[in-house]
């Protein structure tokens, strides 16, 4: 084990990382929960990772996105996501550090109202960012998507005409390099729970564009760990999503010259949690939210931890997860939605 996490560690430390956040995040068991459940429940706090009380699992990535992006000279920083987007704001927030210009393209599932911006939109805002709204007619996202891209690489192109430098970062950040910082993270986690002298049987995250799981199993396979890995879906994703996932941390591996192959075995995908879709709050995830907000204070968001929470609980409940282990629940962050449109928090404001 220990020539696996020194041999991962090297092949990290090659990439020019630039510190964005503050790591290690916290890693704490949550008792009350645990007791409940009969299962022992830690919480990766990735939703603490800075570099203000607005992070979440984007930053990892972006350490490694924004090292690259300094390394090439990059003054200008494009990325993508919903007008909520968790990552476009924190990518907002990284590029500023590093002093370089946001661009960010936004597709618009939710229309925002322009006399009441709020949220992550309010913070890129605040941020100074170009914000580009596209719309997403039907609740198409991947067609705004689409689109968006092809408005970007015009707007991209002309910027280098002019001599700027861009650096082009995909959705959620789940490019490989970006992919890199869960394999990381995931050392971390491993780290935490060695040093505690813990041995855990599953980690459960929710699953967006892949990254932050697939950055995961590369570090699961690297490390020659057998720890269960859940991701539990936010949207809609098709069949050959988890073939996807396997390719994204195979790329991983090859990038740190590892030699070590991941496949579909390595981890689970959970669909059962996230309807009706992306960006909609469904009411299983809501009283998720207010039992572990009840029970032990801690906060998730109903587009994506609260929908990780509600499958780790739905597991547990259906002795999926068996009593007796012990799980890890990366809390990816995104609590900012919680002020977000009413279309997206849906029940939440009940008392
Ligand atoms: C982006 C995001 C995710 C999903 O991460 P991916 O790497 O895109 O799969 C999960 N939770 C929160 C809060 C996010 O912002």
């Amino acid at each position: 084990m220990v020539n696996n996490f020194e041999r991962l560690k090297k092949e990290l430390s090659q990439f020019p990382k630039k510190t964005l956040g503050f790591y290690p995040t916290p890693l704490q068991k949550l008792e009350k929960m645990s007791e409940k459940y009969g299962v022992s429940i830690f919480v990766k706090r990735e939703d603490f990772s800075g570099m203000s009380i607005f992070g979440g699992n984007k930053i990892r990535k972006l350490e490694y996105l924004m090292g690259d992006a300094c390394a090439k000279g990059c003054d200008t920083v494009f990325t993508y996501g919903a007008t909520q987007s968790n990552h476009a704001m924190q990518t907002a927030t990284a590029a500023r550090r590093c002093g370089m210009n946001p661009v960010l393209y936004l597709a618009a599932i939710v229309e925002p109202k322009p006399e009441d911006i709020r949220a992550n939109l309010l913070l890129d805002r605040i941020l100074g960012a170009e914000i580009h709204i596209v719309p997403a007619a039907g609740g198409d996202l991947p067609e705004a998507n689409s689109r968006s891209f092809e408005l970007a690489a015009q707007q991209i192109s002309e910027l280098e005409k002019e001599g700027h430098k861009c650096y082009d970062i995909p959705l959620g950040g789940a490019s490989t390099l970006g992919t890199c910082g869960f394999a990381e993270g995931f050392m971390e986690t491993m780290e935490q729970m060695q040093a505690m002298g813990i041995r855990p049987d599953y980690i459960i995250t929710a699953t967006g564009t892949g990254g932050t799981l697939s950055g995961l199993v590369a570090g699961k396979k690297a490390l020659e760990s057998d720890i269960q890995i859940v991701g539990v879906t936010v949207s809609d994703k098709p069949e050959d999503y988890p073939a996807k996932i396997a390719d994204m941390a195979n790329r991983v591996l090859q990038l740190l010259k590892d030699p070590h192959q991941a496949s579909q075995d390595d981890f689970m995908i959970s669909r059962d949690y996230y309807a009706p879709g992306y960006e909609m709050p469904n009411e299983e995830a809501n009283d998720a939210i207010r039992e572990l907000a009840r029970t032990e204070g801690l906060l998730c968001d109903s587009v994506y931890s609260g929908k990780a929470l509600s499958g780790m609980l739905g597991m547990i409940r259906k002795g999926e997860i068996p009593p007796g282990s012990t799980v890890i629940f990366l809390h990816t962050g995104g609590a900012t939605a919680l002020f977000a449109e009413q279309e997206i928090i849906g029940s939440l404001t009940r008392p």
